[in-house]
This record gives C-alpha cells, sequence and structure tokens, in this order.
C-alpha cells in the first residue's frame, strides 16, 4: 500500500487550538468558567428568534443580520462580512494577504488563533514581547519587515484583558506601510464602556488596510452558534467574500444574531453585571497579594491571575476543579504562574474568591 498522504509541513508545524475542558478528571460536569461565555445567556429575543425552516439554505449574504449590525453601529451594510464565528474571519484575513514566505505579526500572550491562522497559510509567524502582559506598540513596530503582511492586535487582549487606548491603536496604524493588513479582533469590544472605544471602527473605515472584526460569542452570548462580523473597506472585504464559505452562518444563527444585535438592552445589562462583578472579583483578588497572588487589570469578562507565592496556578486549578470549577490553565501559551477566570454570576464569583483565599491560607 502506498503511504498516507504527507500534510504540507507548515500544516504539520501547527499546534491545534486546545478548548477549555467542561467535565472533571472523573467526568462529572463542572461550571465552566473557562471560555469567556456569557454567564447571563443571550437576549430572550435572540431565544425566541430560532425557529426557522431547517431544509433551507440559509441567506448566503445573510443581508438582514448585516443590515441589522450596520444599523446599530452607524456602518455602511456593503462594508460587514459575516464569518462563522470570528474565528473564520481571523483565518480568511491571514490567508487572503500572506502566503509562504511572508510574515504575520502579534504580540505574546494574545490569542492563540493568530499562530494557527499565519501558520494555515504557510507564512511565518513573528510574536513580538509583551510590556507586562499587554501589546507593546514599540516592539510591534520594531518587527515589522517587508516581509510583514499582517498585523494582529486583540483589543481587549484575551487571555491577559489588557488594552491599548485609541491613542496607541492610531500610532500602531500610522507607523504601519499602507500595504501591510491591521486586523483589529474587538472580541470583547462591548465590554468596554462606550467612551472608551479605541477608534478602529473609525480607522477602518477611513483607511483602506485596516479590518475590525467582532463577535456573538462573547456578550451577545451566543457562542454556540458561531457566528462573527467583520468590517473594513470595501476591496478588503471583497476578498474575504470570495474565499469564505458561501452558506457559512446557519439560518438559526442569522435570525438569532439579528434579534440580538437589536436587542441592546440586554447588552448593556450584560456590561453592567460585568463591570460590577470583575471589580468585586479583583478586590477579593488584590486582598490576597500578600499570598503572592496578582490580578492583571481587565478590560474584558475575565480575569488572568498570576501566581506567585505558595499556592500555584496548577494547585489552584486543581483545587477549584474539586469544588466544581473549571477555570483555564494557560502553560501551553507560555503562563504556567497564571490562570485565566471567566466572571460569571455573583454567586460563582463569591465561591471562586473564597476558595482562593482557602487554599491561599492552606499553602503558607
Ligand atoms: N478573538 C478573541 C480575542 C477571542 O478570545 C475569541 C474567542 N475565544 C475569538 C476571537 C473567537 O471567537 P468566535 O470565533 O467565537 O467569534
Amino acid at each position: 500500500m502506498a503511504d498516507a498522504p504527507t500534510p504540507k509541513p507548515w500544516i504539520d508545524a501547527i499546534h491545534a487550538y486546545v478548548p477549555g475542558k467542561s467535565t472533571g478528571a472523573d467526568g462529572r460536569p463542572l461550571i465552566k468558567l473557562s471560555a469567556n461565555e456569557n454567564p447571563l445567556g443571550c437576549s430572550p429575543a435572540a431565544l425566541a428568534a430560532r425557529a426557522v425552516e431547517p431544509q433551507r439554505y440559509p441567506d448566503p449574504d445573510s443581508t438582514a443580520l448585516r443590515a441589522a449590525i450596520a444599523q446599530v453601529h452607524g456602518l455602511n451594510p456593503a462594508r460587514v462580512v459575516m464569518g462563522t464565528g470570528s474565528d473564520e474571519l481571523l483565518n480568511l484575513a491571514a490567508q487572503g494577504y500572506a502566503g509562504v514566505g511572508d510574515e504575520v505579526l502579534f504580540s505574546r500572550f494574545s490569542f492563540s488563533v493568530y499562530d494557527i491562522a499565519a501558520r494555515r497559510c504557510g507564512a511565518t509567524p513573528v510574536v513580538a514581547p509583551d510590556a507586562d502582559f499587554g501589546a507593546d506598540v514599540d516592539a510591534l513596530l520594531a518587527l515589522v519587515s517587508e516581509r510583514t503582511r499582517v498585523v494582529f492586535i486583540a483589543n481587549p487582549n484575551n487571555p491577559t484583558g489588557s488594552f491599548l487606548p485609541r491613542g496607541e491603536i492610531a500610532r500602531l496604524h500610522a507607523a504601519l506601510p499602507a500595504d501591510v493588513l491591521l486586523v483589529v479582533d474587538q472580541a470583547y469590544a462591548e465590554y468596554l464602556a462606550p467612551e472608551d472605544d479605541d477608534g478602529a471602527l473609525a480607522l477602518a473605515e477611513a483607511h483602506g488596510n485596516v479590518l475590525v472584526t467582532r463577535t456573538f460569542s462573547k456578550i451577545y452570548g451566543l457562542a454556540g452558534e458561531r457566528i462573527g462580523w467583520a468590517t473594513g473597506a470595501p476591496g478588503l472585504i471583497a476578498t474575504l467574500n470570495r474565499i469564505r464559505g458561501p452558506f457559512n452562518v446557519s439560518n438559526t444563527g442569522q435570525a438569532m444574531a439579528e434579534a440580538a444585535v437589536a436587542d441592546q438592552a440586554f447588552v448593556t445589562h450584560a456590561r453592567d453585571h460585568n463591570r460590577a462583578e470583575r471589580t468585586r472579583f479583583v478586590a477579593a483578588l488584590e486582598a490576597l497579594g500578600n499570598h503572592g497572588l496578582r490580578p492583571l487589570p481587565s478590560e474584558a469578562n475575565f480575569v488572568l491571575i498570576l501566581f506567585g507565592g505558595a499556592l500555584t496556578a496548577e494547585t489552584a486549578y486543581n483545587g477549584l476543579a474539586e469544588r466544581g470549577y473549571i477555570v483555564r490553565w494557560l502553560p501551553g501559551q507560555g503562563l504556567p504562574q497564571a490562570l485565566r477566570i471567566t466572571i460569571g454570576t455573583a454567586r460563582q464569583m463569591g465561591d471562586i474568591a473564597a476558595a482562593l483565599r482557602e487554599m491561599a491560607e492552606a499553602a503558607k
């Protein structure tokens, strides 16, 4: 028999994305605070919009959904493209603009899909050093070469929660050559107060080389439906439309997202809940500073905690699992000293803070 087909060497080099687990070692279901999902679920209007004809293909252009998104954000619907989650759009952006011999640049401790997106199309990922776990514009700019084709920045960033203000995004964009695509991944942007907008949507409207991606997976609470969108100049949108799946958002997904985006009261409620619980959780963690715990400042729906004392991140991860909570431990992303915990309900966050205190005191 002939040998099995050989994958391309750049595909062979990819480390598959490892999602957070949702069961314990014994198979028990755990309360999942490992994937930055919305603890409040989704808008009731979105749930009610579910029933549509499953035997029919969806609208290939997601026309009504794009119009609803454009209206809420003051965009031209012709400049909006939908994806099967924003993951698809991040991958398409790399595929559309980078290939073998090219470089794709991003910061250390940013979203792990950027590395996969670069390698999938044969490009070389280039990783810039961070500044105290956040993106560093000067470090990114220092690594721009004539081979750089795409720069990814998550703002707010996953997994650290850090945020680059408007001036830093503008400075990064202004210093990039016009033929380099800047992708601003705003998966967590709705968690920011509106006045803290990083200005990327305006840059995408004004310039030919800025793509902004958003998702319905986070504040809209529709992660299971796989719906993301991107906006940018007509040329960028045309490229993504040429290479995306023709029916890449399902009937149900389109209907639910359209209802969800029309319910901005739910978004405001989820943002307020997140801010209040995150503030309370961070204050409880800061009180454990003498045990070596350090929560990083977060603008998103999770907090990254660094463990520098007798209680290690691994022990805390296992201890929380014993108490029924699955959170994200990140040794595979160069952060063996850190746990990323999604902001859940008030009761869940109170439980977790109390458990961390108990474990930190026992570890002394
Ligand atoms: N970007 C960032 C920064 C994320 O954290 C995530 C989800 N983990 C995504 C994009 C992708 O989300 P989705 O594909 O569900 O839209």
